[in-house]
């Protein structure tokens, strides 16, 4: 193998440019050319393709987003765009590709697998988490710091105020942003799609932290389980509690990526050409108990991601 690809894919996440640069510094300390394929498939399709070197991915560890942009493209999700990709696969003489992204981004690269047998490697880059078969996705690490953060921030002002705080995080298909968020900062309450919520139990939890001298309460809720207006509204509605809701959005995806997700991304970077050269195909790195390993891409695609319950039960616990 001579000459690789890279290329970010769907929803951007921080460390993407971590694993651009360990991508491209592995592969070059090996001797093999990297091109850089510019917004996800949709550089793929028009051909907006660049050599990069070791001065290509200089000064970008600590910075959020992705040098290469990331695209979403519908083109690309049929034969006929995947044709456009396979000719420039061809002309850039391109024989393996590491593709970050979501799972959206893992089928893409499994389809141009299935007809081109081009060698895929992917790498989990989410702030989600949403993804099976890892521990942890690039970029879940510093979400999660950036809602521990806006946390303590909304507890100074809400104990000074005596009201109840409801943040809205986002995970639509699973709420592990909320569940790690919502323990490391001491929510009272996390709501999550993965378990059934129960309003009347969250309002009864909170009359009784309140007549036991507690002047606010924090509860976290994630976009896919209800909305935080919502739930602000029922709160409200049951126990009189004056609620403000804060929906984090966007703030959630952006920041310097954190020393766990700088770390993380460079060792599956690594790991994603180390495949490569060693005629693996069709698969993802994961990180499971404190390794990076390789795993069968079409098993990542068809399971879904588990949450730890126990850990749900826990901040109930603790949050007493
Ligand atoms: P993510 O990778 O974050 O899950 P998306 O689901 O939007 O994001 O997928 C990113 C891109 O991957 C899509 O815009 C499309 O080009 C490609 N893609 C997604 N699903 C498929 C599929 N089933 N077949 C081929 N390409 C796909």
């Amino acid at each position: 193998m001579q000459r690789i690809a890279v290329l970010t894919s769907g929803g951007d996440a921080p460390g993407m440019n971590a694993a651009i640069r360990a991508v491209v510094r592995k592969a070059i300390y090996h001797g093999l050319e990297v091109m850089g394929i510019k917004r996800g498939y949709s550089g793929f399709i028009e051909a907006d393709i660049e050599p990069m070197n070791l001065r290509s991915v200089t000064d970008i560890i600590h910075r959020g987003g992705t040098i290469l942009h990331t695209a979403r493209n519908e083109q690309f999700k049929t034969g006929q765009g995947r044709a456009m990709v396979w000719e420039n696969i061809e002309r850039f003489g391109i024989q393996g590709l590491v593709v970050i992204g979501g799972d959206g981004s893992f089928k893409g690269a499994l389809a141009l697998n299935a007809e081109y047998h081009l060698p895929v490697i992917c790498l989990p880059g989410t702030i989600d988490n949403d993804i099976s078969e890892t521990d942890y996705t690039i970029g879940f690490d510093t979400a999660v710091n950036s809602v521990v953060e806006a946390i303590n921030k909304i507890r100074d002002t809400a104990s000074s105020h005596e009201r109840t705080f409801i943040i809205e995080v986002m995970g639509r298909e699973t709420g592990l942003i909320a569940l790690h968020s919502g323990l490391a900062g001491g929510a009272e309450s996390i709501i999550i799609p993965e378990y059934p919520y129960d309003i009347e139990k969250i309002c009864s939890r909170l009359i009784r932290s309140y007549r036991q001298g507690s002047s606010h309460s924090i509860i976290v809720v994630a976009e896919g389980a209800a909305s935080g207006v919502e739930i602000g509204k029922e709160i409200k509605q049951r126990t009189g509690f004056d609620t403000k809701v804060t929906i984090l959005g966007h703030l959630q995806r952006g920041g310097n990526p954190s020393a766990f997700d700088r770390i993380l991304a460079s060792m599956m970077g690594s790991k994603a050409v180390e495949l490569l050269m060693s005629g693996e195909n069709k698969k993802m790195v994961g990180y499971t108990d404190g390794q990076v390993v390789a795993i069968d891409l079409e098993q990542v695609c068809n399971r879904k991601k588990k949450i730890d319950l126990n850990m749900y039960t826990l901040a109930g616990i603790l949050s007493m």
